[in-house]
């Protein structure tokens, strides 16, 4: 079971497969993992157990950032998030960062992100597109979670921003030339760098 793998000399963590979108652009969608890594669907969703001891077994010599990502929405899971965060702080020099849909607070309804604070140190939040009809076209998130997402994802992106952590956009140019700059302009109005990333669908880059 892959809980831990390297990718661009980073420690990335898979701690589910749960997600509550349907991203046209989706990894999952290509295959089983991400370049020569082992499968990233997962047993069975891993204990904390699991996860220190994976981690405490990991050789990271060199890396220097990990990443909650993998083959799922990393806050699905959020209070594992946490407690794997907090873990990883006290038993390692490691810098986190979270990819996120940013819909955490719409998933479990009155998290509180301050609990992010002095955890995460950076964030990477999927915008995906410019505006919420598009956005829901994009990143397709269920009935329970679809309405406001736009917003609350921006609101999020903002929220996480005020509490030091650094923040960033990604786009996925799965969307038009103008709808890129669109989200161009939201990033800098909002004062958030956004990254566009190139769809790819051999599994060579997907961060
Ligand atoms: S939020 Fe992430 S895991 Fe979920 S469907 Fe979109 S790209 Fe895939």
């Amino acid at each position: 079971m892959t809980i831990f793998y390297k990718f661009e000399g980073k420690l990335y963590i898979n701690i589910t497969n749960g997600c509550p979108c349907d991203c046209v652009f989706c990894i999952r969608k290509n295959g089983d993992s991400i370049t020569d890594n082992d499968s990233l669907w997962l047993e069975h969703e891993p204990t904390f157990e699991e996860i220190t001891s994976a981690f405490d077994n990991y050789d990271k010599a060199g890396m220097t950032e990990a990443v909650f990502c993998g083959y799922g929405e990393p806050t699905v899971r959020a209070d594992m998030l946490l407690k794997t965060a907090e873990y990883i702080k006290s038993n390692s020099d490691l810098k986190i960062r979270l990819n996120t849909n940013g819909l955490v607070r719409l998933i479990h309804k009155g998290f509180d992100i301050g609990q992010f604070k002095g955890v995460i140190d950076s964030v990477s939040i999927s915008l995906n597109a410019p505006n919420a009809k598009r956005y829901n076209e994009v990143t397709r998130p269920n009935e329970n979670i679809s309405a406001g997402a736009f917003d609350e994802m921006l609101k999020f992106a903002e929220d996480m921003k005020k509490l030091g952590i650094k923040t960033g956009f990604t786009v996925v140019d799965v969307i038009s030339k103008d709808e890129i700059a669109e989200c161009e302009k939201i990033s800098e109005k909002l004062g958030i760098p956004l990254r566009v990333r190139h769809y790819v669908t051999d599994n060579e880059s997907y961060t």
